[in-house]
């Protein structure tokens, strides 16, 4: 029986090897780091989450509560480990990342059937092959990739948020609460900095002015007849500065909006707030929910202490800007992610434009189920339209080729209901009960 190589031990090649290993299929899994590291990660074990630690809502009929669910009616190795390495997040599963990446690497390590092997890869080999290589894709891997897909462009930017000494926050001034829960929850799971209008105008004005980090790569468009470089951003990951300079009120409606919240302070709702998520088991870490920022250090420093409670803020992390590569799936792979000029290559992860945590979680773990099959001699397998997993995968293949960006789990890529609901949250209970049950139909028919 072939072996299968899997090229990035991230979130989607930790878990398409550890499914592979489970179908009894021999797999050579290979990380870089920490031979060779990446701008982002700090450390050699595998699936390091680099931003936020934070792996999405916990509630069934959320698209990443269910998606999570799917994963583990699949045995997922990842979301496994995610819920033993929880800490306090209200209604998301947010994890202590050290802890979670040291369980994921245990198991990996002392799997019978997976050989890990710390080395660069710099092309792509022959035989089965998962690419899970991620975001940050290594520059000979990408040229490699170019070369076999005959892909041009395969970048834009993204961006990670700042973290800070939990003890240097200011709490007189910033209040704990989870949005809408602030009357039955008082120590809720966030810490919220609350803003007056004045205050909210000064720090908005502040953060436009800023000077930002030159971007090396720019892509080079028209803009009404005239060529201009600029960086590509991702839309659904803006920096907070750029945000900020589209419209004067965008951050109280998207990172900054106070709803559900009231100051225990005046008992009134504050006009912006910035909140501030756990980010470590010991509790002596929060992130900057949403603060994902390419401002120079010592202006975020400067600026992001304008935040009421953070005027003293030590900052352990500043937010920083990355390449985010993908390949152009809709041209190239089909639901299964096996690439259509190479039925033995496969994409996984967010090289194959797939966004969030969960999301390339679940699209490794279909290309280890599909690869396996592929070696074993059973056809690989396009998951049910209407599960999460399956409509995610089914996205990336079939979607326009020519605006193609990378999608994250959302109800609205599930087939309509049958039974029209007005309540979001009632048909979100539906969309996940179909998905379950489809789920569970397709495992006992096809994958078992
Ligand atoms: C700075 C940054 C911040 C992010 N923030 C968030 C966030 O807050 N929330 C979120 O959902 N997503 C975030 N993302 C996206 C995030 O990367 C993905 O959600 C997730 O980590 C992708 O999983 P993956 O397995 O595809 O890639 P990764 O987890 O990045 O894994 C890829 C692995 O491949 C290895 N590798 C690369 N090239 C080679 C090579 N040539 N040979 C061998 N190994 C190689 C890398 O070292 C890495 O370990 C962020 C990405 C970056 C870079």
């Amino acid at each position: 029986m072939d072996e299968l190589s899997i090229i990035g031990g991230g979130l989607a090649g930790s878990e398409a090897a550890w499914q592979a290993a489970q179908l009894g299929v021999l797999v050579k899994l290979y990380e870089m780091r920490p031979v060779k590291s990446t701008d982002a990660h700090v450390t050699g074990d595998l699936a390091e989450l680099v931003c936020s630690n934070s792996l999405g809502s916990t509630l069934r009929n959320r698209p990443s509560g269910l998606l999570k669910e799917e994963c583990s009616l699949l045995n997922s190795l990842l979301v496994a480990c995610a819920e033993e390495s929880a800490i306090p997040a209200g209604d998301a599963l947010a994890v202590d990342r050290e802890v979670f990446a040291q369980k994921i690497t245990q198991h990996i390590e002392s799997h019978p059937n997976i050989t890990v092997i710390r080395q660069e890869v710099t092309e792509i080999p022959d035989g089965p092959v998962i690419i899970a290589s991620g975001p940050l894709t290594s520059d000979p891997l990408v040229a490699s990739i170019q070369q076999v897909t005959g892909a041009r462009r395969l970048f834009f930017y993204d961006a990670i948020a700042p973290i800070v000494n939990a003890s240097t926050i200011d709490m007189s001034i910033a209040f704990r609460a989870s949005r809408y829960k602030y009357e039955t929850d008082p120590h809720g799971d966030y810490v919220n900095c609350p803003f007056t209008e004045e205050q909210y105008f000064i720090f908005l004005n502040a953060l436009k002015d800023a000077q930002r980090i030159p971007l090396k790569e720019k892509e080079t468009i028209l803009n009404e007849g005239v060529q201009i470089n600029q960086p590509a951003f991702f839309e659904a990951c803006l920096p907070v500065e750029v945000m900020a300079a589209r419209d004067p009120l965008v951050l109280t409606f998207g990172p900054m909006r106070p709803v559900g919240l009231r100051n225990p302070n005046d008992a009134q709702r504050p006009f912006a707030v910035v909140q501030l998520r756990q980010d470590d088991l010991a509790d002596t870490l929060y992130n900057l929910v949403g603060f994902q920022t390419n401002l120079l250090h010592s202006e975020q420093a400067r600026v992001f202490r304008l935040v009421p409670g953070l005027e003293h803020a030590e900052f352990v992390r500043f937010g920083q800007m990355h390449r985010n590569t993908y390949i152009n799936s809709p041209d190239l792979i089909d639901s299964t992610l096996q690439c259509r000029s190479r039925a033995d290559l496969f994409f996984a992860g967010q090289i194959a434009g797939i966004e969030g945590y969960i999301g390339n979680i679940a699209s490794g773990l279909l290309a280890g189920i599909n690869a396996a099959r592929l070696i074993k001699g059973q056809a690989p397998v396009p998951f049910p339209l209407d599960t999460m997993i399956g409509s995610l995968h089914h996205y990336i293949a079939d979607a326009n080729p020519e605006r193609f960006q990378p999608m994250k789990a959302n109800m609205g890529l599930l087939p309509p209901l049958e039974i029209m609901r007005r309540n979001k949250q009632e048909k979100g209970y539906i969309h996940a009960k179909r998905a379950l049950n489809s789920l569970r139909a397709f495992i006992e028919s096809t994958l078992n």
